[in-house]
C-alpha cells in the first residue's frame, strides 16, 4: 500500500500542516531558550534544572482545580489560600506613609463581594490591573483593619478581548496546578506550556510502539501531552495521565530489562565449585544444618558463579534467616578459584561486626588462609596501608568494608565477587564503582532483609534475579510484640521499665531505641529509609537517647544496671566498643538510635523497647524487632507510642505488632504508605524521579508494561526497529534515575 509522505516522515497524519517541516524542528530535544529566550528559559533552569522542551513538558500538573473549588468573595476565610475569579473594579497607587515607596491597591469583585489586593513598590501593576479586566487571583487572605485583602497575590488576567463566553469556557476547563516555586508560580508554568510551547510543538516520537498503544488503548504521546497540560475536561487529563503513566512504566522497565541483558552479555570469570576446597571445608565444619531455603539459594548462587557471565542476584530473607552464611559460602567458592570478594556493609558498626562474625564462622585455619580484612574510613594510616596492601596483593581473599571500599586507592588483585549487604543504602552507581575495580565484571550478590513486594522488586531491582530465603533456621525463638499505647494507658510507661528490669534480672540484655539523639539532634548520618513522618508530627518532641539514658539512670527500678548509649554521632571506635561490650555481656542495656537497626547480632538480647515507635517506618520497626530472639532466648518487643488509635501513625505500629511475617508487612506497608513514599520522599521533586508512576498504586500498570517490554525485547533485543524507545531509555539513564531508584 502506498504511504503518504507525511506517514513516511512519521508525521501524525491529519493534524500535520503545511508548516510541518518547520514545526518538526521543535521537538522534545529543543532547548527551552530557543523557544522562550534566554531570560525566561533561565527561570526554568534555576527553578527545576530544566533545559529542554521535553523537561518542561514532563513537568506534569500535580492536580487540577475546578471552578467549583473557587472561593466566592462572600465567604472568605482568613489565613487560608484562596483562588478567586473576579473583575478589577478599581486600582490606585499612593505613597507609603512611613517609608519611601508606593502601594498599589486594587479592588476586585465577583458579584458576591469585594476584596482588595495590595502590592508594595510594584507600581507597574497599575498598568495590568485595569478596571474591567477579569482574571483569576490567588493568595492567602489576611485582614488589615478588618478588611480582607491579599498581599502580593498571584494572578492571571483573561485576555482583554475575551468574550464572556470565552471566559466561561476558559473557566470551566480544569485548571492545572503545577509543582511550583516562589520564583516560578504554577500559572506561569501553565501559561508558558500552553502559549509558549504546545502551539509550536511538532511531532513527538512515541516510545510506545503503535501496536502496543492500540492494544492497551493508549493515546499517542503528543496528544497525551496536550491532554495533560490543557485538558478541556476531566476525562481528557485522565486519559492522558493513564497513557503517560503507562509510558513511564514502559520506558523504565525497558531500561531495566535492557540493563539486565547488557550485564548478561558481558563476560565474567567462571568460578567453579572445587571439591575439598574452602567452601566444602566450611560447609563440613558448620555446627548447624543449613535450612532448605539456604541450600536452594546457595545452589542457585553456586550455579551462577560457575557461569562465564556475571551473576546479578538479590537474596531477600528475614533478619536472621541466614543470608550471611549463604554469602560467605559464595565468597569461598570464589576464593577456591583464586578470586577475591568484597563485602560492602552500610555502617562501620556492621562492617566490623561482619568481619568478626566471618572470622568466627571460618574458624582459625580458614581465617589464616583467607585473611579476611577490614577497610573502613576509621583505620589508622598504618592499618590502612596494611589492609590496602593485602587487597591489592590478593592476600586478603575477603575484604569487608564500608563506603571506604569505594575509594580510589582501594584496588584488588582479582576481584571476583561483590556482596552488598542491606542493599537499600547503596545505589547502583556505588555498585558500579566497585565493579569497576575488577578487570572483568565481578559477580554480584545483593542481600536485603527488607522483604520487597513483587512490583517494587520489579521496579527497584528490575535488573537483578531475585531469590528468597523464607524459612528461619529451626529452633529460633518466638518474638512476642506488643504495642504500648500511652495515649490510652499513660500509666503503662512504668510497666515498660519493670519488664526491662525483669529481663535483666533473668540475665538477658535489653535494647532501647529512640528516634532522636538529643533534644535537638536526630540521627541522620546513618539514617535508614526516609521515614514518612508527617510534617506536623515533626514539631512535637520525641524520645532522645540522652534524655532516656538520664531517665533510666534516675529510675530506681533500674538501679545498678550497666547501661550505655549508641548513636551515629559517636566516634566509630566508641560505637564499636559499645557494641562489643554489649555483645560480650558487659552491658545490660543500650539506648540507641537506628544505628542498631541492621544486622547487629547479640543472641543474649531478649527485649527491644522502641520509644515513639510511630516515628519509624514499618520496615524499620520490623528490622528493629529482628534484633531480639536471635539466640536461645525468646524475644520481647515493646512498641511504645503516644499516637492515638485510628491514626495512620498508630496503624503502622499496630500492623507491625500484629504479624511477624515480613512479606505480609511489606504489603501492608505499601497499603499504608501515602503516594510517593515507596521510592523515597523526594520522588515527586527533582528530575531524577518517577513522575506519574507510583509503585504502591500502579502495580498492575508496571506488570503490564514489563510483560509488553519483555515480548518486545525478545523480538528486537537491540531495539533497532524502535529508535524512539531506545532514545527514551538513553534519556532516562542519563537522568541517573536508576541511581535514584536503587537508593530507594
Ligand atoms: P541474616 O544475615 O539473614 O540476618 P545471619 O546469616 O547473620 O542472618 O544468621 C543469623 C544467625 O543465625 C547467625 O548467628 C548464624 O550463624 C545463624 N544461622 C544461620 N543459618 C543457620 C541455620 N541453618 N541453623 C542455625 N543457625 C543458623
Ligand atoms: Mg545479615
Amino acid at each position: 500500500m502506498p504511504r503518504s509522505p507525511s506517514e513516511l516522515l512519521g508525521e501524525s497524519g491529519a493534524s500535520s500542516t503545511s508548516g510541518g517541516t518547520a514545526s518538526r524542528g521543535i521537538g522534545l530535544d529543543t532547548p527551552l531558550r530557543t523557544l522562550l529566550g534566554e531570560r525566561e528559559a533561565a527561570l526554568f533552569t534555576r527553578a527545576f534544572g530544566y533545559r529542554t522542551v521535553g523537561d518542561l513538558l514532563t513537568h506534569y500538573p500535580r492536580r487540577y482545580a475546578h471552578r467549583g473549588e473557587l472561593t466566592a468573595l462572600a465567604d472568605l476565610p482568613t489565613d487560608e489560600d484562596v483562588t478567586i475569579v473576579a473583575e478589577v473594579k478599581h486600582c490606585s497607587t499612593r505613597p507609603m506613609r512611613q517609608r519611601h515607596g508606593t502601594i498599589v491597591e486594587a479592588v476586585i469583585s465577583d458579584g458576591t463581594g469585594t476584596l482588595s489586593l495590595t502590592f508594595f513598590n510594584q507600581k507597574w501593576r497599575e498598568n495590568e490591573l485595569v478596571p474591567g479586566r477579569r482574571g483569576i487571583f490567588a493568595g492567602k487572605v489576611n485582614r488589615y483593619k478588618g478588611t480582607p485583602q491579599l498581599t502580593h497575590p498571584e494572578y492571571e488576567l483573561f485576555d482583554a478581548d475575551a468574550s464572556d463566553e470565552d471566559a466561561e469556557s476558559w473557566q470551566s476547563r480544569p485548571i492545572p496546578i503545577y509543582p511550583a516555586t516562589s520564583a516560578l508560580a504554577s500559572w506561569k508554568i501553565a501559561k508558558t506550556i500552553r502559549e509558549g510551547i504546545l502551539p509550536r510543538l511538532g511531532h513527538v516520537d512515541d516510545p510506545v510502539p503503535d501496536a502496543i498503544a492500540r492494544e492497551r488503548k493508549l493515546e499517542r504521546f503528543g496528544k497525551a501531552l496536550r491532554g495533560i497540560h490543557t485538558p478541556a475536561d476531566d476525562a481528557d487529563w485522565r486519559r492522558a495521565r493513564d497513557t503517560l503513566r503507562y509510558q513511564e512504566a514502559f520506558v523504565l522497565q525497558a531500561a531495566l530489562l535492557q540493563e539486565r541483558e547488557r550485564l548478561r552479555e558481558t563476560a565474567a570469570t567462571a568460578r567453579m565449585p572445587v571439591a575439598d576446597g574452602y567452601a566444602a571445608r566450611f560447609e563440613k565444619a558448620l555446627t548447624f544444618e543449613l535450612t532448605d531455603d539456604q541450600r536452594t539459594v546457595g545452589d542457585q548462587i553456586a550455579h551462577d558463579l560457575a557461569q562465564p557471565v556475571p551473576m546479578n542476584r538479590l537474596v531477600q530473607g528475614e533478619v536472621g534467616s541466614g543470608k550471611t552464611v549463604v554469602a560467605l559460602r559464595a565468597m569461598l567458592q570464589v576464593a577456591d578459584n583464586g578470586g577475591q570478594s568484597a563485602f560492602l556493609a552500610p555502617t562501620e558498626v556492621l562492617a566490623s561486626q561482619h568481619l568478626r562474625s566471618i572470622v568466627a564462622a571460618l574458624g582459625p585455619d580458614l581465617s589464616a588462609e583467607l585473611m579476611p580484612t577490614l577497610i573502613t574510613g576509621r583505620l589508622t594510616a598504618a592499618e590502612r596501608k596494611k589492609a590496602l596492601l593485602r587487597a591489592v596483593s590478593g592476600q586478603a581473599q575477603i575484604v569487608v568494608g564500608t563506603h571506604a571500599l569505594l575509594s580510589e586507592n582501594v584496588s584488588f588483585f582479582d576481584l571476583g565477587l561483590v556482596v552488598v549487604d542491606e542493599q537499600h543504602r547503596f545505589g547502583v552507581e556505588q555498585r558500579d564503582v566497585l565493579r569497576g575495580k575488577a578487570s572483568t565484571p565481578p559477580h554480584q550478590l545483593v542481600l536485603t532483609a527488607t522483604p520487597i513486594p513483587r512490583t517494587v522488586a520489579m521496579t527497584v531491582f528490575g535488573d537483578l534475579d531475585v531469590s528468597t530465603i523464607a524459612q528461619l533456621p529451626a529452633g529460633r525463638q518466638r518474638i512476642e510484640s506488643f504495642v504500648v499505647p500511652l495515649a490510652e494507658h499513660p500509666r503503662w510507661e512504668q510497666r515498660i521499665w519493670e519488664r526491662a528490669s525483669e529481663e535483666i534480672a533473668a540475665g538477658h540484655q535489653v535494647f532501647v531505641v529512640c528516634p532522636a539523639i538529643s533534644a535537638k539532634e536526630t540521627e541522620d548520618d546513618e539514617l535508614a529509609e526516609p521515614s514518612d513522618t508527617d510534617a506536623d508530627r515533626a514539631a512535637t518532641p520525641v524520645a532522645s537517647v540522652e534524655q532516656t539514658v538520664a531517665a533510666i539512670q534516675a529510675n530506681p527500678l533500674l538501679a545498678g544496671v550497666r547501661i550505655a548509649a549508641l548513636h551515629g554521632r559517636m566516634p566509630a571506635d566508641e560505637k564499636d566498643s559499645v557494641m562489643r561490650s554489649f555483645a560480650a555481656g558487659a552491658l545490660d542495656l543500650i539506648v540507641a538510635t537506628t544505628v542498631i537497626e541492621v544486622g547487629v547480632d547479640v543472641p543474649n538480647a531478649s527485649a527491644m523497647i522502641v520509644l515513639d515507635a510511630d516515628r519509624f517506618g514499618v520496615s524499620q520497626l520490623h528490622q528493629l524487632r529482628g534484633r531480639v530472639g536471635r539466640g536461645s532466648v525468646p524475644g520481647l518487643c515493646l512498641f511504645v507510642t503516644a499516637a492515638e488509635a485510628g491514626t495512620l501513625a498508630r496503624e503502622r505500629v499496630d500492623a507491625v505488632a500484629a504479624t511477624l511475617d515480613g512479606f505480609a508487612l511489606a504489603e501492608a506497608d505499601l497499603d499504608l504508605r501515602r503516594e510517593g513514599d515507596v521510592l523515597g520522599s523526594n520522588q515527586s521533586g527533582g528530575r531524577s524521579s518517577l513522575r506519574l508512576l507510583r509503585v504502591a498504586r500502579d502495580g498492575s500498570v508496571i506488570e503490564k508494561a514489563r510483560a509488553d517490554v519483555s515480548a518486545l525485547l525478545e523480538s528486537d533485543p537491540k531495539l533497532s526497529d524502535h529508535p524512539a524507545l531506545a532514545s527514551a531509555i538513553a534519556d532516562r539513564l542519563t537522568e541517573r534515575s536508576r541511581d535514584f531508584l536503587a537508593r530507594a
